[in-house]
């Protein structure tokens, strides 16, 4: 008998633990480890975030479907790693710090024969000064209570706005963010609700975002074959932004924030201040606060975990000049070098270095946007390693028997830029693969067959229906294998 443990129940880790449990039979034993006892949809927070939706609507209770399928819930939250086991016993384990109400703050180690890190990120808020709904000046739609938070201010907003002029800031405040994506479509939603509430010509939009241009979205923008005719992501972007009227600050680092006022830098070497009264700008991601000890009880946690917290695996982190850098170096199968039976998924894993050129100012603060794992990708890699570790049980596979490299997938995106059924529109994207491979495809990275951009209705009542589909399957209800990640 086997003991999978996953920790995260996010879109990676929930995909790993429910393909664990189709794959592997119940003498086997998943365990999931998650801090809250709820599962979110987190690319509907942006429509909480504009009150479309409410906090009900994309989450929902992990221990009666845990409970269904035969999994293990544990509500934790995981801080160290002991791979080697401890002076107690030789099984390796991972330590807990229990969250639920009878058992809060209780620490366990869980003994495990295989982990899958999918812890996704910390929001690293307290990267820049004043920033985030907590303890700054910011608002945030990375969590269902935040984005409730935002929809709040934005009605408060709405008011102001019959009377007052008033400046909206959305975009990110770091310059090593990510998630540029979730930004944009904030920014589009919320001026689409100013709009139909009558009282958009009193706001100025401002998008503020560490992009170099506008489409560059973290991967490096996308080239497109649309009517035959060549295009880029850059270019569809603008029109938007023009069409829109919302104004674009792009290769700016956000260094701190005061009420009322963001305080950024340029790669020009400029430093800007930008008034506001309504600001949503999303953190810096970072691992979670992770140790890794080995038998003795010393500290391993460089050799596990790279310095930002995220969990090596079998990518190539020789450093390296950017321009250096190939596809080859991403990884294909999501195991740890040195513990053959750690993983890691989705957020967690440790990018080898970053898809969008990394700049910085003349004082050298970073305009780096860190490369996306967002919920396509994710889901396929707790998808592939559940199906490693599930051979690696039942037939003694001395490796990984699946594999799935981010410079061979595509993903697809749709980003909503304003709610409705008959006045919503949303960008929809496909590239292939996401991170771009020079020596396959030399002219622009990607397959031009396979990487599209389009906006318009249609894209909003995809990504209304995936809202849909993505919960039905998370809820592992009957077909769910059907609907891809
Ligand atoms: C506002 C927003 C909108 C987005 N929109 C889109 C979109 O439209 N399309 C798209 O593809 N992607 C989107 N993304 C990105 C997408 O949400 C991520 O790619 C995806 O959630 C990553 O999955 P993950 O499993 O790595 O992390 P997560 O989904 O974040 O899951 C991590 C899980 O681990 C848990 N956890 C944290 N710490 C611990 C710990 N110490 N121990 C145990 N568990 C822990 C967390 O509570 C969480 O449940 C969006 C992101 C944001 C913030």
């Amino acid at each position: 008998m086997a003991r999978v443990v996953v920790l995260g129940a996010g879109v990676s880790g929930h995909t790993a633990a429910l393909y664990l449990r189709k794959l592997l039979p119940q003498e086997h034993e998943i365990v999931v480890v998650n801090p809250k006892p709820t599962y979110n949809w987190i690319p509907s927070n942006i429509w909480v975030g504009v009150g479309k939706m409410g906090h009900d609507d994309v989450v929902f209770e992990l221990g009666p479907i845990y409970k269904k399928q035969g999994i293990t819930f544990v509500q934790g939250k995981a801080f160290a790693l002991w791979p080697e086991g401890d002076a107690d016993d030789a099984r390796p384990a991972v330590e807990v710090e229990h969250t639920s109400a009878g058992r809060d703050g209780e620490h366990e180690k869980i003994r495990y024969d295989y982990v899958i890190n999918a812890t996704g990120p910390k929001l690293n808020f307290g990267a820049t000064p004043g920033l985030g709904p907590d303890a700054g000046n910011t608002l945030s739609v990375c969590t269902p209570d935040h984005a409730t938070e935002a929809a709040g201010r934005l009605a408060e907003l709405k008011t102001r706005l019959r009377t007052q002029k008033q400046t909206v800031v959305i975009g990110v405040g770091h310059g090593t963010c990510t998630c540029e994506g979730a930004a944009f479509e904030y920014t589009f939603n919320v001026e689409h609700e100013l709009r139909e509430a009558g009282v958009r010509q009193n706001a100025e939009i401002v998008y503020l975002t560490n992009e170099n241009e506008l489409g560059d979205f973290g991967v490096g923008g996308m080239q497109f074959e649309q009517n035959g005719y060549r295009t880029s992501s850059e270019l569809w972007t603008q029109s938007l932004f023009r069409e829109r009227g919302v104004r674009a600050i792009t290769g700016a680092a956000v260094t701190s924030i005061e009420p009322g006022v963001i305080h950024y830098d340029q790669l020009d070497g400029s430093h800007n201040d930008l008034e506001f009264d309504f600001a949503m700008l999303l953190p810096p991601f970072k691992g979670n606060d992770w140790k890794a000890f080995d038998r003795e009880g010393e500290d391993i946690t460089s050799t596990v975990f790279a310095p930002s917290g995220f969990l090596k695996v079998d990518a190539d982190y020789t450093p390296k000049p950017y321009e250096e850098w190939t596809a080859k170096d991403w990884p294909r199968t999501y195991q740890n070098p040195t513990y053959r039976n750690v993983f890691a998924v989705g957020i967690a894993f440790a990018p080898p270095h970053q898809i969008s050129k990394p700049r910085a100012t003349p004082d050298g603060v970073a305009v780096a946007p860190s490369p996306p794992r967002t919920g396509m990708p994710s889901g396929t890699m707790g998808k592939v390693v559940a199906k490693s570790i599930a051979d690696m049980i039942l037939k003694g596979a001395p490796a990984p028997t699946h594999s799935a490299s981010m410079s061979e997938m595509a993903a697809a995106c749709v980003a909503s830029a304003g709610h409705g059924f008959r006045s919503g529109t949303a960008a929809a994207m496909t590239m292939s693969p996401v991170v771009p491979d020079w020596e396959k495809y030399p002219e622009t990275g990607r397959d031009l067959k396979a990487t599209k951009g389009e906006i318009g209705l249609s894209g909003h009542w995809v990504k209304r229906m995936l809202h849909t589909l993505f919960i039905y399957k998370a809820k592992a209800r009957p077909g769910w294998t059907w609907i891809p990640e």
